[in-house]
């Protein structure tokens, strides 16, 4: 019986995830979130897990509290993150939204447990450390970004060293088609209304930025070693085909399924060997067409400036993921308007110094500071 520990797990990949956990009879050793505490005693009750850590202290103590009949073990803030991440399992989900993924990554590694890494902002932030982490403790980071887990699927049996281009398939958004001038009073609503996927907000109105693409541009560079100008964006509106890699022979391999998260989960978890489905098959002939295109960049643009960013490297990166995250709160709170995102996202990435190298508290300086930036210029 695998043992897991689940960051986030109240989230929508969390929760997925612990579906995956019942069908397949997994034992949960630790469980973490930020705030949601009856859903956390729900899951607690369910799962019977040793430790529960929950970020907001408030939120612990009420939870400790309810909790008080159970043997479960309530720990809190960050730290208590940290401490369950690094408990002895087969593998630790990261399903924790935003930088705040990037230290429980980390203490996970550092305690040679395997990750299963949904948080793609902790290698969009820290992914030379955390590759350098990986590296020393020899462990393994398996990605449950569909898109990645599509790549590194694709890869499975390819020789080192023969791979020329990544194809990084993006479902457009809900916002798809439209030019600038239509974007400009669009509201959080439209913008959570994603097409094809049932998924957290921020992520959501990442999508329909294309930051998420963006975002995922970064996370290939660190996960799969290769140059941003060996991945190829291509707008799919179907998203069935969830991406793929060209070979040096001109061979186009790729992964295909139903927009369903629990898959890449799954094949994280037990990889390299396969379980049961846990959702609808596949049916190509259903499905009838299959569309590409290159992406609106002159609309969308913070999918250029995320590649900007990595193309500088430093903390350029960082940079725009920090005034990404504050700049989505403040859209979702209807205080910003839709495009002044990537009008953020760009500010925060030219005001960014160039810097070789970096320690994980220079992350969360640069972070801070430009998150103040968005802060101070977003009227
Ligand atoms: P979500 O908002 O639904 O859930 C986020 C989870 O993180 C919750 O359990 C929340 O309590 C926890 N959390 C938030 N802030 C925290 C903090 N400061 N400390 C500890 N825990 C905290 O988000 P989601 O959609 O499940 O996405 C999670 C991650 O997975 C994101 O990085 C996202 O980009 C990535 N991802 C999600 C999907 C998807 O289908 N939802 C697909 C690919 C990648
Ligand atoms: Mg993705």
């Amino acid at each position: 019986m695998k043992k897991l520990t689940i960051l986030g797990s109240t989230g929508s990949i969390g929760t997925q995830a612990l579906e995956v956990a019942r069908k397949e009879g997994y034992k949960i050793i630790a469980l973490a979130a930020s705030s949601n505490v009856e859903l956390l005693e729900t899951q607690v009750r369910e799962f019977k897990p040793k430790f529960v850590a929950v970020e907001n202290e408030v939120a612990a103590k009420v939870l400790k509290i309810k909790l008080s009949d159970t043997d479960t073990v309530v720990m809190s803030g960050v730290d208590g993150i940290c401490e369950i991440a690094s408990i002895d399992v087969d593998i630790v989900l990261n399903a924790i939204v935003g930088i705040a993924g990037l230290r429980p990554t980390l203490a996970a590694i550092e305690a040679k447990n395997d990750v299963a890494l949904a948080n793609k902002e902790t290698l969009v932030t820290g992914g030379e450390i955390v590759n350098r982490a990986i590296k020393k403790n020899g462990v393994r980071l398996l990605p449950v970004d569909s898109e990645h887990s599509a790549i590194f699927q694709s890869l499975q049996g390819v020789p080192e060293g023969s791979i020329s281009k990544i194809l990084l398939t993006a479902s457009g958004g809900p916002f798809y088609g439209k030019k600038r001038d239509e974007l400009q009073n669009v509201t959080r609503r439209e913008a959570l209304k994603h097409p094809n996927w049932s998924m957290g907000a921020k992520i959501t109105i990442d999508s329909a930025t294309l930051m998420n693409k963006g975002l995922e541009v970064i996370e290939a560079v660190h996960l799969f070693h290769v140059k941003p100008d060996d991945i190829e964006v291509l707008v799919h509106r179907q998203s069935i085909v969830h991406s793929g890699i060209e070979l040096s022979d001109g061979a186009v391999i790729a992964q295909l399924g139903t927009p369903d998260m629990k898959l890449p989960i799954q094949y994280a978890i037990t990889y390299p060997e396969r379980a049961g489905l846990c959702g609808k098959r596949l049916s190509l002939a259903d499905i009838g067409t299959l569309t590409f295109e290159k992406p609106d960049t002159d609309t969308f643009r913070c999918l250029p400036l995320c590649v900007d960013a990595i193309k500088m490297g430093g903390l350029k990166p960082v940079a725009a993921n920090g005034a990404n995250e504050e700049a989505v709160k403040l859209f979702l709170e209807d205080k910003i308007k839709f495009l002044q995102i990537a009008e953020l996202v760009e500010m925060a990435i030219c005001s960014q110094e160039k810097v070789n190298t970096f320690t994980v508290d220079d992350i969360f300086e640069a972070d801070r500071a430009a998150r103040i930036l968005v802060q101070n210029n977003c009227r």
